[in-house]
């Protein structure tokens, strides 16, 4: 079943990547496992999928620790407390979400020194919605030349998450804008390849406006709703 469904979604994103005029494979899909089982990110690594995204700390751990024997790519992409940075630092390859310096500085500090810096993504709350987190389109320059300079840290690029697919001129406006604050940070010289933008309902269209990573969730796991 999730292996049907990650071929579709990959069949779908080499779809949209030649209808878009974009080398094949340029688009990295990360499957997000949040409330998953073991098993079910067993199946999607049996099926060739290497990279997975977490938002909850305690229950990415013990999967971690499940699958510590198979060779994963981790990212958090949920809201990060200071109490946090200690395990994710040490147990994820990548964090997509930073909003605030001083959280980026303790990932920096925390991270061992034997592990490569961490990859990580600063969110932009590129609809300026009140409820989420992320920071505001002027302020992501500034956050990403200072990140840029925290050692055991890499600057990977941006994050964002539209309000929920209603009107797709708005999310492609909010697309658009994203394209372009990522394009200002590479024209400040910060060297960041990754602009992490479109989810299930929505990847079709980030494709299109230049997404260089999806994070899918239920197009490969199906509903969160039926896990205990
Ligand atoms: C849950 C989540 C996703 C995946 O959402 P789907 O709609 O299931 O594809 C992507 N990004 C973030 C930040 C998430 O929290």
């Amino acid at each position: 079943m999730i292996q049907t469904r990650l071929n579709r979604v990959y069949a779908d994103v080499h779809a949209c990547e030649h209808a878009a005029g974009r080398p094949i494979g340029s688009v990295k899909v990360l499957a997000v496992s949040k409330k998953q089982s073991v098993e079910a990110i067993r199946e999607a690594y049996a099926a060739g999928q290497k990279a997975f995204g977490e938002n909850y700390c305690q229950e990415a751990l013990a999967k971690i620790e499940a699958l510590k024997g198979l060779d994963i790519e981790w990212h958090f992409i949920g809201d990060i407390q200071s109490n946090k940075t200690q395990n994710i630092a040490t147990h994820f390859d990548w964090v997509q979400g930073i909003s605030r310096l001083k959280i980026a500085e303790r990932l920096s500090a925390q991270r061992p020194v034997d592990l490569s810096p961490l990859n990580v993504c600063i969110q932009v709350n590129i609809d300026n919605e009140p409820t989420k987190a992320g920071v505001l389109e002027g302020e992501a320059l500034p956050l990403a030349k200072k990140i840029a300079s925290l050692p055991q840290i890499k600057l990977r690029g941006l994050m964002v998450l539209p309000a929920p697919l209603s009107d797709v001129t708005i999310v492609q406006r909010a697309f658009r804008r994203a394209v372009r604050l990522h394009k200002q940070l590479n024209d400040a010289g910060l060297h960041v390849d990754t602009l992490s933008m479109g989810m299930s309902s929505d990847y079709v269209l980030a494709i299109e406006e230049g997404t260089t990573m999806i994070r899918v969730g239920t197009a490969i796991f199906g509903s969160r709703e039926k896990q205990p």
